[in-house]
């Protein structure tokens, strides 16, 4: 059992018996009343319990079953010092009338006391004595601080010591015991009431004073348990019995002599025996509890060892890495970004600042102005497709953005990254590079320019002017807007080859085309179509407006004088074939033109023709 369960059971044994105490006291007081014989303490022809001894006791009685509950309150704690202080107010009264010599009259004030004694219905000092030391210290219980408790305890003792002698004074017939000399005697039922509320006093005070060390697991606990009870009964019951031998003349005085020292030495070193062996088995087990703890502290500082060296080897190791990614970070042609989207910080690798002029200046990273360095224009895509990464709707984020230089001028960045995310899924953290694409891009759009133009004549080429062709043709027909074309060849240009020689006829050819620049609208598309033939294709204008803007290049180019390297003057002409858009058919619309352009030829060349 534990101490706190033993103490909780030992208050509960103290209630009882308080509780019988009090009962007894009841029933005494009540045969003083009603004067009814046998009841008033008296056995076997000793002196009874006096009514003032049983209304203290049971006043004590009642402060003690107070105690025994818990919490004590402060209302309690005045219960039991309003109980405790009747006894204590009787007790001091009786003690004053036996020390002063004086009658208070509280002797017989319940009844008369019928027993030719000295000093009528008056409890003996011994009695007052116990009841005076009881009361106090059920008051000192009540405080319940360790240092009030222990004198309590001592008070305690005093009091089931006198109680005590009382007891055994009847047991041993021996009057001195329990009467001291010209006072009344101790009654042997008082005698039992006071050790009992002695015992209930100690028992009612839970695990203080005394109780602390009787109530404790360990070996003084266990002894004090086992061996007071025998302390207390086996000197008691040898000496009755050795009493009762001497008495009877059954034995002579020697033999009673060797049979005391006998029995004491039997009594003495079975006591041993037992202290020795509760001892021995509690130093037992505290050495294999001892055992055990050293066991499960070297499995714990083995297992701290092993942490220790997996944690340091993780921090060498994260140590590595962290090296490898600063060296790779600052070695790359890329910078790097780290944003941390929970707590909203953003980190930039000093490469990445380079590579916008960021380097020296003020700028600090944070997600809002480095969104604030994306071109107006780019933003809210990156944003977009920035969240649609976040909410896992791609695997990899990815995009082409301009972010604004130092020098103010714009670049463009490949932004790529990846989210971070939870054991939720959700991102707490995004990190990327980018890599600046500016050249790239200026490639990219060279390529693109020169993929659709002509590089001689920097007009468009025929693979551009057919695309354009066709989806003018369908716009033109959906909306119903007039499209025009206009395909234009130059006359006998072989000849002119021929005569002056190819770089000549390149010249005439560049020549034909700046003309067509200059004599078409910007939104018409003028297309080197092969060779010396060229197109202009001629939005919601119909032919005969078209024709004009033709005749106009005709008689440019007619007008115009060439000088070949030979210092030769001449001149080129070119035929014209013209056609209107009737359908989304622009393979129909451009044969029509052509079929004109090669009547134009049959006519005599130099002209326009109409396709009708
Ligand atoms: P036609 O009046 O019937 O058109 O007679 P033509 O001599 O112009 O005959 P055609 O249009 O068939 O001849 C085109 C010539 O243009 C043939 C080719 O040698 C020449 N040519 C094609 N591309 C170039 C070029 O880039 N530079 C030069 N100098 N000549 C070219
Ligand atoms: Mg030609």
């Amino acid at each position: 059992m534990k101490s706190t369960a033993r103490a909780i059971l030992l208050a509960h044994y103290a209630r009882w018996i308080a509780a019988v105490s009090l009962l007894v006291s009841l029933t005494v007081l009540a045969a003083w009343l009603w004067h009814i014989p046998g009841l008033n303490g008296a056995i076997a022809g000793s002196t009874s319990t006096r009514p003032n001894a049983a209304i203290s006791l049971g006043f004590l009685s009642a402060a003690i079953i107070v105690l025994t509950f818990d919490p004590l309150t402060s209302f309690r704690r005045r219960i039991v010092y309003g109980l405790a202080g009747v006894a204590l107010l009787i007790a001091l009264a009786t003690i004053a009338e036996y020390v002063f010599g004086i009658r208070l009259g509280i002797d017989q004030a319940i009844a008369l006391d019928p027993e030719n004694v000295a000093n009528p219905g008056r409890m003996g000092l011994n009695t007052a004595i116990a009841i005076l030391l009881i009361a106090l210290a059920s008051m000192f219980v009540s405080r319940e601080t360790g240092r009030s408790v222990t004198i309590a305890h001592f008070f305690t003792t005093i009091a089931a010591v006198i109680a005590l002698l009382g007891m055994l004074g009847y047991v041993f017939g021996a009057v001195n015991l329990y009467r001291f000399e010209y006072t009344t005697g101790m009654a042997p039922v008082t005698a039992i009431l006071l050790f009992a509320l002695s015992g209930a006093l100690l028992w009612s005070s839970k695990d203080r004073g005394f109780m602390l060390v009787m109530n404790s697991d360990n070996a003084a606990g266990f002894l004090i348990r086992r061996i007071l009870p025998w302390v207390i009964i086996l000197p008691v019951v040898l000496g009755w019995i050795r009493l009762h031998f001497e008495q009877r003349g059954i034995l002579d005085t020697v033999t009673v002599a060797a049979i005391t020292v006998t029995s004491n030495v039997i009594a003495l070193a079975l006591l041993i025996a037992i202290n020795s062996n509760v001892l021995f088995r509690s130093e037992n087990s505290r050495e294999r509890l001892e055992e055990h703890l050293r066991a499960n502290i070297a499995d714990v500082e083995r297992q701290i060892a092993e942490r220790t060296k997996q944690v340091r080897e993780a921090t060498a190791h994260l140590a590595e890495s962290e090296k490898r990614f600063a060296l790779a970070v600052d070695g790359a042609e890329n910078g790097i970004l780290d944003a941390d989207i929970s707590a909203g910080t953003l980190f930039c690798s000093p490469r990445w600042r380079s590579m916008l002029g960021l380097s020296d200046s003020a700028w600090v990273a944070t997600p809002q102005s480095f969104l604030e360095l994306i071109h107006p224009d780019d933003r809210d895509r990156a944003v977009a497709l920035l969240l649609n990464h976040y909410k896992g709707m791609t695997a990899v984020f990815s995009t082409e953005v301009r972010m604004r230089h130092a020098d103010g001028n714009y670049r463009w960045m490949l932004s790529r990254g990846q989210a971070v995310r939870n054991e939720a899924g959700r991102a707490i953290r995004m990190v990327g590079s980018q890599t600046d694409i500016t050249e790239l891009k200026a490639l990219q759009e060279r390529l693109r320019i020169e993929s659709i133009h002509d590089a001689m004549t920097g007009l468009y080429n025929r693979r551009h002017f057919e695309e354009r062709l066709a989806s003018a043709v369908h716009l033109a027909m959906r909306h119903g807007r007039r499209l025009s074309v206009c395909i234009c060849d130059i006359d006998d240009f072989k000849q002119i080859n021929d005569r002056f020689g190819h770089a000549t006829g390149d010249r005439v050819l560049q020549a034909f085309a700046d003309i067509l620049r200059r004599e078409t609208r910007a939104e018409d598309v003028v297309a080197r179509y092969g060779g010396d033939e060229f197109c202009i294709l001629a939005v919601e204008v119909n032919v005969e407006q078209a024709a004009v803007c033709a005749e106009r290049i005709r008689s440019r180019l007619e007008a115009m004088a060439f000088l070949s390297d030979g210092r030769d003057q001449f001149s080129a002409t070119a035929s014209f074939g013209l056609a209107e858009a009737t359908s989304t058919d622009s393979a129909a619309f451009i044969s029509a033109a052509d079929r004109a352009l090669y009547g134009a030829k049959a006519q005599g060349r130099n002209r326009i023709a109409i396709a009708r």
